[in-house]
């Protein structure tokens, strides 16, 4: 070999060297990150572990809060407020009712014609809209004049669907699904806002007072018969269908509970007069707290940058309004810890720019190549160009979310049915020689009802806490409008008073 050759050998085999240990480098500091970003998400998985141990902690923990709302006013987070409702429509009411539905992010008019005599509901009509944003957080007038307004134009709109008699005035049923101190089961004074809500002027008011001077300004004959919250109408409709039914539960924007309770139980109002021997208690279970939740850093940061820390704690973890946010600051620590997520626009460090409907659609994303996992990511995120094995540490994420709180809302349950005696283990206050009822939990909201994962999550983990056996005797019954045609039936209800039965 010539010298010239020589050198032109080394000099390649030199290259060779570096650009191996290039590649070599570059491997190591691709595994390196990867590794970083999988522990990110082990570390998050953990954090969201809910074991059957851990569960049972929180059904114990609930029965016990609830125990505690309902011995003292303040006694507890949980608010265990009186509805005032007690009794609840059976299927003998007649007539025509009226429903509106404020909550969450759409509110909804009602008209229900019901004809009595078991016949049931005979026929309704739902208009739905979505609340204008700014209505939110300006004033009760808005807000007010907003919903009469349109109350107003659907009434105009009467007889377009069915042939009514002339009406001279009409009984309404109010659904207000936000924390209100009743005084009656027709009026209520409103305590705090929550999901988003922020009209400082209309709290301590009375909340059908705002309506009834809404309504008065409009020149609207209608009057406000029932004021309850969407976990009532929920329950009052599952009751109506099948009387079994004693706990309801919304699980849509935000989450809520009420459940029948006997009126002795309800120590904080001694001398309570319940016409039936019961009342509907109205959990506001959003706000339930124990130490047994499983909390990460990023519901501590979501709390902390909320509108209302420290408050709605287990809303935080279960309701739509934040399972979205939660995956989004998850998959934003991800990126920040290495750059396995491609290019990355600003719209991942936006809060609440991923909405839980479209975590949902990543979640159960069945394509082989999680394309549905990329074109979110990409559309709503800014995220793109994100690698197959990335696209499935994302579907993880939202698993363990939606896991976590499907798992904490059936926890949720399970405690309402120990502290009714019928979880099958003789609570406090169960009647052993009935042996086990069967009972029905009527469950409304959009994030239940279009999420088929968060429904087998719920299932399985009931399952789990009651043992397969007795979880037989508990029915998960979707409900669909109850939230709106409960109120209706309730305004009935309450209107007609032939619908007394025994509640407990
Ligand atoms: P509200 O709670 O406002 O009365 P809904 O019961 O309809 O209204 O619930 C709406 C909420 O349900 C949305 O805020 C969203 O979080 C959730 N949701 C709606 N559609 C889906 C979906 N396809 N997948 C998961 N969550 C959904
Ligand atoms: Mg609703």
């Amino acid at each position: 070999m010539g010298r010239a050759a020589f050198g032109l050998a080394v000099g390649c085999a030199v290259v060779s060297c570096a650009i191996a240990a290039v590649l070599v480098r570059k491997g190591v500091e691709r595994r390196a990150k990867w590794s970083r970003v999988v522990g990110v998400l082990r570390e998050f998985e953990e954090g969201c572990s809910t074991s059957g141990h851990r569960l049972r902690q929180v059904v114990d923990a609930m029965a016990v809060e609830m125990h505690a709302g309902l011995a003292s006013e303040g006694g507890s987070k949980l608010k265990m407020l009186l509805t005032f409702v007690d009794n609840l429509p059976n299927g003998n009411e007649k007539g025509l009712y009226y429903a509106l539905d404020l909550g969450g992010t759409h509110f909804r008019v009602l008209r229900v014609h019901l004809k009595g005599t078991k016949q049931k509901i005979l026929d309704h009509k739902v208009e739905k809209q979505a609340i204008p944003p700014h209505l939110l957080t300006g004033t009760s007038e808005e807000l007010f004049g907003f919903i009469a307004l349109t109350l107003k134009r659907f009434i105009e709109k009467e007889g377009d669907d069915f042939e009514l008699q002339p009406v001279s005035r009409r009984d309404l049923g109010f659904t207000f699904s936000f924390p209100v101190r009743q005084t009656s089961v027709s009026s209520g004074f409103l305590i705090k806002w929550t999901k988003g809500f922020a009209i400082e002027d209309m709290v301590g008011k009375d909340v059908a007072e705002c309506l009834q001077s809404a309504r008065t300004m409009l020149g609207l004959d209608v009057r406000v018969a029932a004021l309850i919250n969407d976990s009532a109408g929920t329950l009052a409709l599952g009751h109506y269908h099948d009387e079994d039914t004693m706990v309801a539960v919304i699980i849509g924007t935000g989450t809520n509970a009420c459940y029948i309770e006997r009126a002795d139980a309800i120590i904080k109002c001694q001398g309570l007069i319940s016409n039936s021997g019961g009342m509907v208690i109205n959990m506001e279970w959003g706000n339930f707290w124990s130490s047994h939740l499983p909390r990460t850093p990023y519901d501590v940061d979501l709390d902390a940058e909320s509108p209302n820390p420290y408050d709605q704690g287990f809303e935080k973890m279960i309701s739509g309004m934040y399972l979205g946010d939660i995956v989004r600051r998850v998959i934003l620590r991800m990126a920040k810890e290495a750059d396995l997520f491609g290019e990355v626009g600003k719209s991942l460090s936006e809060p609440f720019t991923l909405r839980t409907p479209l975590m949902c659609a990543m979640h159960q994303d069945e394509s082989s190549d999680l394309r549905e996992v990329a074109r979110i990511m990409e559309e709503t995120l800014e995220v793109s160009n994100i690698p197959l094995r990335v696209r499935r540490l994302v579907v993880r994420v939202c698993d363990a979310v939606t896991r976590r709180a499907a798992r904490l809302a059936a926890a949720g349950i399970v405690g309402i049915l120990k502290k009714i005696g019928r979880d099958g283990k003789g609570g406090s206050s169960s009647n052993s020689s009935e042996g086990v009822r069967r009972t029905v939990v009527a469950i409304e909201g959009g994030l239940y009802e279009n999420y088929s994962l968060f429904r087998e999550y719920m299932r399985d983990a009931l399952e789990e806490i009651l043992g397969e056996e007795m979880s037989q005797n508990v029915v998960l019954r979707l409900s669909q409008d109850g939230s709106g045609l409960g109120a209706a039936l309730l305004a009935a209800a309450v209107s007609s008073s032939s619908s007394l039965s025994s509640l407990v």
